[in-house]
């Protein structure tokens, strides 16, 4: 029989939204729960390498940032959630450091870098391992506190309750006054669909998306999917690993067959991938040895120190492989990454719907129909602590 249980907020999933939700709404005094589908540590944040853009350079501000979101998103983002997420990054930058997070340091600042479509170092990195170091701070700040978390409950069913919102997670019926949708995207399933590669995690299946659509929440830019311009193409045991997009900030550049610079490595994701499909599609591409179409992604030019403090993840992993990307271009194709869109939020992250949240991936708008790379964990912690706070406060009005 379910086992019955009552939260002012509950949240579902334990990414890095759901765990800033979760950290966010027990702060500010509400009784919480995280319910999620597998373990706490299971989620695509703790994949996440590259980094977390915030306005830190001498030479960069909030509406810099901005505007490098607008020319990216190719004028679709929601100026509204974009001025919060670039406005709030400073200080969402101090409080994951609080929560324990230490961010890569040089010249008594922050190491930045230069992501495709940024005009301005903005990219700030803990090695490149940026989601796993930014999850365990969060997960180890909520496990220290008072919360429940549900681990393997995934959310089955949701409907509004007498007071709120009843919700379905595995053997638990749960009400909750108030639900922050933590779920993150759906790129794992849609490429298993497609017979395509993906970065993604298994849970990334977006189930929870079709619930709040079935609800009547709205959604925007669903149809709009990412490819990680770089997925690894080669050897097997590589395929579908995001190759960080610092490598290209550090120097690497995308080569065709010939040897020839076919793009601006550092132009935005969507243009990136177009230029490496039509660059194969035009026949000057090169094969994997198994019979995969690639390019080259010449990781010779960036220098042993840069990647000795920014890529020592993908070095090791290479390296074991006996491929060393310091002296050999490696193989490189685009693999499906992120779900642009998503359920329409406010500033504080409230759904259409009243009394329900969403934040991270699964929300829309931040980014339009292009995000940058880096902009979404910093999503993650802006508009987690936002609608964690607000769920809280609206569950105890
Ligand atoms: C390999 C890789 C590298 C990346 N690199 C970067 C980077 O450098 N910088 C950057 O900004 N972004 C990066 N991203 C993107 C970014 O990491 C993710 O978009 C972001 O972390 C998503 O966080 P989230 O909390 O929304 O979702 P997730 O981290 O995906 O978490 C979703 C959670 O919901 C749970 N869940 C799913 N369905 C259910 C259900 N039915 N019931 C209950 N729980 C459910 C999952 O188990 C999981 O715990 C990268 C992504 C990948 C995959």
């Amino acid at each position: 029989m379910a086992e019955r249980l009552s939260f002012d907020v509950l949240v579902i999933g334990s990414g890095a939204s759901g765990l800033a939700a979760g950290v966010s709404a027990e702060r500010a005094g509400a009784s919480v729960a995280v319910a999620t589908k597998g373990s706490l540590q299971s989620c695509n944040s703790a994949k996440a390498q590259g980094g977390i853009q915030a306005s830190f350079g001498a030479d960069d501000s909030p509406e810099i940032h901005a505007q490098d979101i607008w020319q990216s998103s190719h004028e679709t983002a929601d100026m509204r959630l974009v001025d919060v997420l670039t406005g709030d990054a400073q200080s969402a930058i101090h409080w994951l450091e609080e929560v324990g997070v230490q961010f890569t340091r040089e010249n008594g600042g922050y190491r930045i870098a230069k992501c495709g479509g940024a005009t301005r170092k903005r990219l700030l990195q803990v090695g490149d391992r940026t989601g796993h170091a930014i999850t365990t701070g969060l997960r180890e700040t909520w496990e220290a506190g008072s919360g429940t978390t549900l681990a393997k409950s995934p959310l089955t069913a949701l409907e509004p309750g007498d007071n709120g919102w009843r919700a379905r997670c595995g053997e638990h019926e749960i009400d909750a006054a108030t639900v922050v949708l933590a779920a993150g995207g759906r790129c794992y399933r849609e490429a298993e669909e497609r017979g395509e590669l993906s970065t993604n995690h298994p849970g990334a299946t977006g189930e929870v998306t079709r619930i709040a659509l079935d609800l009547g929440a709205e959604a925007r830019d669903l149809d709009a999917l990412q490819y990680h311009p770089n997925g690894g193409a080669w050897p097997t045991n590589m395929q579908g690993y995001s190759i960080p997009e610092t490598t290209r900030a550090y120097g690497a550049v995308l080569l065709n067959k010939n040897g020839e610079e076919f793009t601006d490595s550092l132009g935005p994701r969507d243009a990136v991938s177009q230029a490496i499909f039509d660059e194969v599609e035009q026949g000057n591409g090169v094969e994997t040895p198994d019979g995969r179409p690639a390019v080259l992604l010449d990781t010779t030019r960036i220098s042993e120190a840069d990647a000795e403090v920014s890529l020592p993840y993908m070095l090791r992993r290479y390296r074991a492989a006996a491929i060393d990307p310091l002296k050999e271009p490696i193989l490189t194709f685009p693999v499906l990454h992120y779900q642009n869109g998503g359920l329409v939020i406010d500033t504080e992250g409230e759904t259409t719907l009243e009394g329900l949240f969403a934040c991270g991936e699964i929300a829309g708008g931040t980014h339009g129909r292009n995000r940058m790379m880096g902009n979404s964990l910093l999503e993650c912690c802006v508009f987690g602590r936002r609608a964690g706070r607000a769920a809280a406060e609206k569950a105890r009005a």
